[in-house]
């Protein structure tokens, strides 16, 4: 079993427009803009990062909008919904906030006993709110969303799979237990997973359609491992197991490998190391646009092409 994995890293999702994209996560959900940067593998196109302070793994939902995509089709083999702690009864905040921001798509349930309010993104994507105990990840509140109602960062990601048994393997392989069931929902969890965001659900939608990826949906869920030592452990024991896992590939903040798990989800396992500090200061993170080396010479192109983000 791989111990070296310890909860969410991030969630790399698609978007239509950086603008409507960058509003939605730092002015309506009150998340910090990390990170500024572009697709490192399609370099006209934006990479924005939302997170907490700093950009602590666990907290970072990350975007690739790409200008007049097409939107996604819900389905089978993708993530559906991608959930964010809040602190026990602030979902009446969330409630009349993200209505008076126009958000749709909100709905109140209970699952395994946690309240949770459904929405949905600019693009139609999956989200919930569920009100969580005991999280003791200090939020950023710099957007107008006190201390006692802002995001903690993940709470879960929430898999829609035509069937479950060979990732519901692969989830206890990688450090999951299933720690409870209701109705098509397994739920599988990293005890004590060190960075507050350990869960994945699991819904088996038997004679859903396959999931068509565009605008709003999911591209690929990481999980965090410490450092590159330990993810080279992952890789091997991955690929020992019959996974074609990618070669550690530098994306600046982490390092990065990428896999295709037997329901069709992208998963990647990322690197807490170097972090989103590495070329701006804390205080000024997500402000300037940042290039990695390789396409440094495309700046002049890229700053005229590139739609500037309105903050
Ligand atoms: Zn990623």
């Amino acid at each position: 079993m791989l111990k070296q994995i310890k909860g969410l890293h991030h969630v790399t999702s698609l978007a239509r427009d950086a603008n409507e994209n960058n509003a939605f996560f730092t002015r309506t959900l009150g998340l910090r803009r990390i990170k500024k940067t572009v697709n490192f593998d399609a370099p006209d196109v934006y990479h924005l990062y939302y997170a907490d302070e700093t950009g602590t793994p666990g907290t970072v939902m990350t975007y690739f909008p790409f200008p007049n995509a097409a939107r996604g089709r819900p389905g089978a083999g993708e993530v559906g919904t991608t959930a964010f702690a809040v602190p026990p009864g602030a979902l009446p905040f969330w409630e009349e906030r993200l209505a008076a921001h126009g958000a749709t798509g909100l709905a109140r349930a209970e699952l395994f006993g946690e309240k949770r309010l459904s929405f949905a993104g600019p693009d139609g994507d999956g989200f919930a709110l569920v009100e969580t105990y005991d999280d003791a990840r200090a939020p950023w509140t710099g957007n107008g969303v006190g201390e006692d109602v802002a995001i903690r960062g993940f709470h879960s990601v929430s898999m829609r799979l035509a069937d479950d048994g060979a990732t519901a393997e692969l989830l206890r392989f990688m450090n999951h237990e299933e720690v409870d069931s209701a109705g098509a929902v397994r739920r599988f969890a990293i005890a004590g997973a060190d960075n507050g965001a350990g869960i994945v659900d699991i819904e088996t939608l038997p004679s859903a359609g396959h999931a068509r990826q565009g605008a709003g949906s999911v591209h690929h869920v990481a999980f965090a491992v410490e450092d590159r030592g330990r993810q080279l452990e992952v890789r091997k024991a991955l690929m020992e197991t019959g996974y074609q896992v990618t070669p550690v590939i530098d994306r600046d903040y982490f390092f990065a490998i990428y896999f295709r798990t037997p329901g069709g989800v992208l998963f990647e396992v990322s690197t807490n190391e170097p972090g989103f500090d590495r070329d701006e200061d804390t205080a000024h993170l997500g402000e300037a646009l940042k290039l990695p080396r390789q396409h440094e010479h495309l700046r002049p192109f890229l700053e005229q092409h590139l739609e500037p983000i309105r903050d």
